[in-house]
């Protein structure tokens, strides 16, 4: 619905696997990282066992699904996918755990939504490759101690901050992943034009680029927008004017705002008079979740230098006035 939300409807998953890059080196940009974590992969692979358990955090669409994908390709190891959600019970955990082989690369996805018993079994089960899992009920209930294969954990989320430190410090090397620059994001669309076997025009890649909102999840999806404007109305090429045509059908603006981001500016300059206000109350105003504003609105207005964070709220920035075409209140709250 949105196109420029940045998670990712299941449809768009079949969409997206076409263009995932299956190894570091195709991985563009995080060079920090990345290099980092070819430093790791490389360790473990020379002394032949598992690498230690990755955290990686970052907005949604960065390529952490990615780069646990990659981690397991560059092991040689299979991979296995959950997600913090989708763990209901503490059983539930200890059943994908003591199901897992040898050097098996466990993807946890959305790692600070684990209930918090199954997160105590996680820690354990982490630093201590044991389990245990509890036969029977009541009062007859005993818990047997499974030893479980070497295996690495890859966690993901979109908020390191709200993971439990004992949690956090089981994993031996965390990677924060950050929003892409312009020519990192038009190398990605290059890369994945070519994949669906389209030229893009670099005068279009570049307008691509400049407005992904740093993420190439987004890039991606404009790129097949695009596509679809030059075959349906155009001439077939992706040119500047194929992409600009089809950034202004879906709405997405020069700074690469989308809906939400443009409400939630509007809110705070209009309702707020510029703020401070908290991000719940915001949220509400603008009819969604806290944790949408805060995990995909937030972090790239921050970044643009449109919206502030105060220890009393959120506020606007002079750029939020400009951007929007409003005049900030002459009281200077702003
Ligand atoms: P996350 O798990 O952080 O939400 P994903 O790993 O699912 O993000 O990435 C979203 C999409 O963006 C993927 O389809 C992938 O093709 C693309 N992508 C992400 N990072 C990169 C990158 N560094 N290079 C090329 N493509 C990328």
């Amino acid at each position: 619905d949105r196109l420029t939300g940045s998670d990712a409807s299941d449809l768009e998953r079949a969409a997206e696997a076409a263009l995932r890059p299956r190894r570091l080196d195709e991985f563009v940009g995080q060079r920090v990282v990345r290099d980092q974590l070819s430093l790791v992969l490389d360790a473990a692979i020379g002394r032949g066992s598992s690498p230690d358990h990755v955290l990686l955090s970052g907005p949604p669409g960065l390529g952490k699904t990615t780069l646990a994908m990659i981690i397991a390709a560059e092991l040689g190891a299979s991979l296995r996918v959950t997600s913090g959600p989708a763990i209901q019970h503490a059983g539930d955990l200890a059943a994908v755990l003591s199901s897992l082989d040898e050097g098996e690369v466990l993807f946890i996805d959305e790692i600070h939504r684990l209930a918090r018993p199954a997160e105590e079994l996680l820690y354990v089960a982490m630093e201590d490759f044991r389990v245990d899992v509890v036969v029977g009920k009541g009062a007859g209930a005993s818990a047997i101690p499974l030893t479980l294969p070497r295996f690495t954990v890859v966690g993901a989320t979109t908020r390191a901050g709200l993971l439990p430190a004992p949690l956090r410090d089981r994993f031996g090397f965390t990677g924060h992943l950050d929003f892409y620059s312009s020519d990192e994001l038009e190398r990605v669309l290059t890369r994945s034009a070519g994949l669906l076997g389209s030229a893009l025009q670099p005068q279009a890649a570049s307008e691509l680029a400049s407005r992904s909102r740093g993420t190439p999840r987004i890039a991606n999806r404009l790129l097949r927008r695009v596509r679809d404007w030059a075959e349906v109305r155009g001439d077939g090429s992706m040119d500047l004017r194929a992409a600009r045509a089809a950034l202004e059908v879906y709405e997405v603006d020069d700074l690469g705002l989308d809906r939400l981001d443009r409400a939630v500016l509007r809110a705070l300059c209009t309702r707020f008079a510029g703020g401070p206000v908290g991000l719940t109350t915001l949220a509400v105003t603008v009819g969604e979740e806290p944790e949408t504003v805060e995990t995909v609105a937030e972090p790239f207005l921050v970044r643009e230098g449109l919206m502030g964070r105060t220890p009393r709220g959120r506020v606007a920035t002079p750029a939020a006035w400009a951007h929007l075409g409003l005049t900030p209140p002459a009281d200077g709250a702003t």
